[in-house]
């Protein structure tokens, strides 16, 4: 779609505000978008460095979890150097199924090595980064195969174990660098490297290394073991209020996480989320998130239904973008649909962005009603901010007892 590669070559290019896209068709609800997504999904879930902060050493590899349990996210999937002791590590029995041999027929058919410039950008080895704490050394030997998780556009997922103690459960991504270069985003690729090299955080997925050989690069990624929540939102339509009040809970710890990091999301939507092994939420996407200390960015992203006025208006925008794309995920996992949704064409829904043409649905209710309308405001400064909205009856009203925030147990 030559809008979505407009849109992207600016962002590799670092922002120049394009014209809105008008022949891009807004999403049908619960459809997965596949255009824009393939670019978005391939900068997904990158680095978390070795949380230990050091190079390991051969008695201890990243891993290898330190004494104490930091996880904050105690019923998590095996996290590899977050503190878990595999023993007590629920995931660490799971059965990974059986591999298809995928991995080799991939390579035999797709792919061809890649040289110069492009190799050296995406000569992607968390052993050696330059921007990370260095990690052990990985490669395909390491782990052992199981089943197929997924396809994105640029390779197979897969879930994987760790052959050597403790065993860790991951899925393992690859994609294949050729492919990379014809959609010219290996730029990308390492700026979503940079933006996610710190995150940590319990709703948002972690990667844990990554290696490469001549054709692939692998991401090594926490397994997300109940999988995509839009899969959900299409099979039972739309959330209770409970579900969608916890799922929002921990949307909005995450956003204030990443917004302490000067790191805006900017593509919050339900097909960029995933669910842990005990359903909790994991951002899983950042492809068109933007690392912006005190800086304010003029460029068209993200998907139609989720834009907020002031990018659809191309104006200036900040972190309260994210804060207007909770409210419509509010009212798409209440309702079924997102609230500006215009069948008639791109440039109707739009229109109804810029004057916030909002209409709730009276099942809706009123504490639910009130939470969507704080943060659905024209005005990005009105909206509702998220330390608020983590004290927001409805919010506050199905938290489960002992938490006092969002937190990965709230599902
Ligand atoms: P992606 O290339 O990220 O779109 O991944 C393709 C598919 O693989 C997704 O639609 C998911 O179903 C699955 N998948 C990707 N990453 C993970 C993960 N970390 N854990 C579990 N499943 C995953």
């Amino acid at each position: 779609m030559a809008s979505v590669r407009s849109i992207t070559q600016q962002l590799a290019g670092m922002d120049v505000a394009p014209k809105p896209a008008p022949s891009a068709p807004t999403r049908p609800a619960h459809a997965k978008q596949p255009s824009q997504q393939n670019v978005a999904k391939l900068l997904t879930k990158f680095a978390a460095p070795n949380p230990m902060g050091k190079a390991p050493s051969s008695s201890s590899s990243s891993l290898r979890p330190p004494n104490t349990n930091t996880n904050p996210n105690p019923g998590a999937a095996a996290a590899p150097g977050e503190g878990r002791t595999p023993a007590a590590d629920p995931i660490g029995a799971l059965d990974i199924g059986r591999y298809d041999g995928g991995f080799e027929q991939d390579n035999e058919k797709r792919g061809e090595k890649v040289y110069g410039e492009a190799a050296e950008e995406l000569a992607l080895d968390s052993s050696v980064s330059r921007y990370v704490h260095p990690t052990r050394e990985w490669n395909l030997g390491t782990f052992d195969i199981g089943k197929p998780l997924g396809k994105g556009k640029f390779g197979r997922v897969y879930m994987v174990r760790t052959k050597g103690e403790p065993n860790y459960v991951l899925a393992l991504k690859t994609l294949y660098k050729s492919e990379i270069v014809a959609s010219r985003v290996e730029k990308q690729i390492r700026r979503e490297i940079e933006i996610q090299q710190n995150l940590r955080h319990p709703n948002v997925l972690r990667l844990y290394g990554y290696f490469h050989d001549e054709k692939r690069i692998f991401l090594m990624l926490e397994f997300a073991g109940k999988g995509e929540l839009y899969k959900q939102l299409s099979k039972h339509g739309c959330f209770s209020d409970k579900r969608s009040a916890r799922y929002i809970d921990q949307m909005a710890d995450a956003l204030s996480y990443l917004h302490s990091k000067h790191v805006i999301h900017r593509d919050i939507k339900p097909e960029n989320l995933l669910l842990g092994i005990n359903g909790e939420l994991k951002i899983g996407d950042f492809g068109w998130s933007v690392h912006a200390p005190g800086n304010r960015r003029m460029t068209m992203c993200g998907t139609l239904d989720y834009l907020p006025p002031e990018m659809v208006e191309q104006k200036e925008h900040n972190e309260k973008v994210d804060y207007w794309a909770l409210g419509v995920l509010t009212y798409e996992f209440l309702i079924g649909n997102p609230p500006f949704e215009d069948r008639s064409g791109v440039n109707a829904t739009y229109r109804r962005i810029a004057k916030v043409d909002l209409k709730i649905p009276p099942h809706v209710s009123p504490d639910a009603r009130d939470l969507i309308i704080k943060l659905l405001k024209y005005n990005p400064e009105h909206r509702i901010p998220l330390k608020d909205v983590a004290n927001h009856p409805w919010i506050t009203k199905y938290r489960p007892k002992g938490l006092s925030r969002g937190g990965s147990d709230a599902y």
